[in-house]
């Protein structure tokens, strides 16, 4: 069955313009312009994806955010939030409200789709995901690193590469979230704890170290990437 992506986005013209390239790749398409009716339709229609515009009139889309991710039907449903640039904290405040990811305006149509695929797969994989604890795989692979849960333990090309805890945790909770951005805010509250009094450059001086340990050297091929101003995210195979 199509899968169903439901727009909440107040220009006509990017309505249209999301519509029709949806359509085109096979997805149904429902539309809102205004943040009450996008939750009611969001909550009716239980879409498998929501695009959601950061500046609508009435409530804005962080509160849309907000209120779908409290909702029961909608707390799953991956969230792309659609921004213009220079929202850099509304990024971060998106991102923590729940978001699964970020578009800046203007986009190109080719770099959404891919967006929505990818965030399509991990819910997919999330699901697939709940099978007893035992039964999960002790060891996470990406891009020639490999992560032993048990043993704690890594591996890049077969080698291994001596991590700190934290280093280990670092690099563990980025290959997990695989392709989804995590905020330093995100990072230190996972790794470090509630009531670590740090500051989030600690998450950077951290980054740098895993960074020269598994050799992921700036440019086309980097695994872990700076998202300026946000935070960090790994990124697998064939999602640049
Ligand atoms: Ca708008």
């Amino acid at each position: 069955m199509n899968k169903k992506i439901l727009i909440i986005e107040d220009e006509v013209n990017i309505q249209e313009l999301l519509r029709y390239n949806l359509e085109k790749n096979g997805y149904m398409v429902a539309i809102s312009d205004n943040g009450i009716d996008g939750i009611q339709k969001a909550l009716t229609e239980v879409p498998d994806l929501i695009l959601l515009d950061l500046m609508l009139p009435g409530i804005d889309g962080l509160e849309v955010c907000k209120k779908l991710r409290r909702s029961k039907q909608t707390k799953k449903v991956p969230i792309l939030m659609l921004t213009a640039k220079s929202e850099e904290l509304d990024k971060v405040l998106g991102l923590e409200l729940g978001a699964d990811d970020y578009i800046t305006k203007p986009f190109s149509i080719k770099e959404l789709i891919a967006r929505i695929r990818a965030a399509m797969r991990r819910i997919g994989e999330e699901n697939t995901d709940e099978i007893p604890e035992g039964e999960k795989p002790k060891i996470l692979k990406a891009r020639g690193i490999e992560i032993d849960h048990e043993k704690y333990e890594v591996r890049k090309n077969g080698e291994k590469v001596v991590l700190t805890l934290k280093e280990f945790e670092l690099l563990k909770m980025l290959v997990e979230n695989n392709g989804k951005v995590l905020t330093r805010d995100f990072l230190l509250d996972k790794i470090w704890g509630y009531d670590y009094a740090g500051e989030t450059r600690t998450v950077d001086v951290h980054i740098r170290h895993v960074r020269q340990k598994i050799n992921d050297e700036e440019g086309s091929s980097q695994m872990i990437e700076t998202i300026r101003g946000v935070g960090y995210r790994f990124i697998s195979e064939g999602e640049r």
